[in-house]
């Protein structure tokens, strides 16, 4: 089963909005069978609600952020509880964004990662380097630190749960996108990384995908050259109709 991830971050600033884009998605929707691919959508945590509701099993919920406790006093937190209540089943961890403006740490993301499995969220880790560090070239080594600080803990029978998305930093909100052969290099790296931390049967199990300025006229190169399990979108996941045409395309 491909996944196709829409992080739609920061964005439908209104109720009217929210409804107006859920509108536009269900006419998208109807008459679509997304046989081979599960749909996934990352609105803002006050959206969920609606989103659920209005949306068919055809979509899943998801959330963008999340804090690693299940209750208490964390002002201003949500936790994976909350979310797993609500119908989530899946959750963002380590985005680059998450990582840059709130300055979320490896250790932190080991944390959310173990709470998310708790209350039967999957966690999508993203890894990737920025600018700088693929003009230093170090990558690998970037990657594989992120994975191995970020799954620390992580019993491996739950792998099959994980989705790792490679995003490279630079490529981001970007309009540039890395080769197909530097995605499928990414992806045997983060495979072999996942080999030696988990061994090779369950390594196996982890969904491997590629985010980073998707679009459906880059979509062959980034996603289905390179064999990624599935995509991660941000701007173009605003547009119901771009998102479901990229949808059609991987489920073929
Ligand atoms: C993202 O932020 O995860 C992302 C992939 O964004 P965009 O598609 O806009 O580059």
């Amino acid at each position: 089963m491909k996944i196709v991830i829409g992080n739609l971050k920061m964005n439908l600033n209104s109720p009217k909005e929210r409804e107006r884009y859920l509108s536009l998605l269900k006419k998208e929707l109807t008459g679509q069978k997304l046989i081979n691919t599960e749909l996934i959508l990352l609105p803002s945590f006050i959206h969920l609600e609606a989103f659920r509701k209005s949306l068919s099993q055809k979509v899943k919920i998801g959330a963008q952020n999340f804090f690693f406790e299940s209750k208490g006093p964390f002002t201003g937190e949500i936790s994976p509880l909350m979310l797993s209540n609500l119908g989530c089943e899946y959750a963002l961890a380590g985005h680059s964004e998450r990582r840059r403006y709130f300055l979320e740490k490896n250790e932190e993301i080991s944390l959310k990662i173990i709470a998310a499995m708790k209350n039967g969220i999957a966690p999508i880790l993203c890894v990737g380097e920025t600018k700088v560090e693929k003009e230093n070239q170090e990558t690998l080594k970037v990657i594989s630190t992120q994975l191995k600080e970020c799954l620390k803990g992580v019993s491996r029978t739950r792998l099959e749960k994980i989705v790792i998305a490679y995003e490279p930093v630079w490529a981001i909100g970007a309009d540039i996108t890395p080769s197909p052969h530097e995605i499928m290099e990414a992806k045997v790296l983060i495979r072999k990384v996942l080999v030696d931390i988990f061994g090779k049967k369950y390594a196996e199990l982890a969904r491997i995908i590629y985010g980073g300025s998707v679009n459906a006229k880059n979509l062959e190169a980034v996603c289905l050259e390179p064999e990624m399990d599935g995509i991660l979108i941000g701007r173009e996941s605003l547009l119901p109709h771009e998102l479901i045409k990229i949808a059609k395309m991987v489920n073929e």
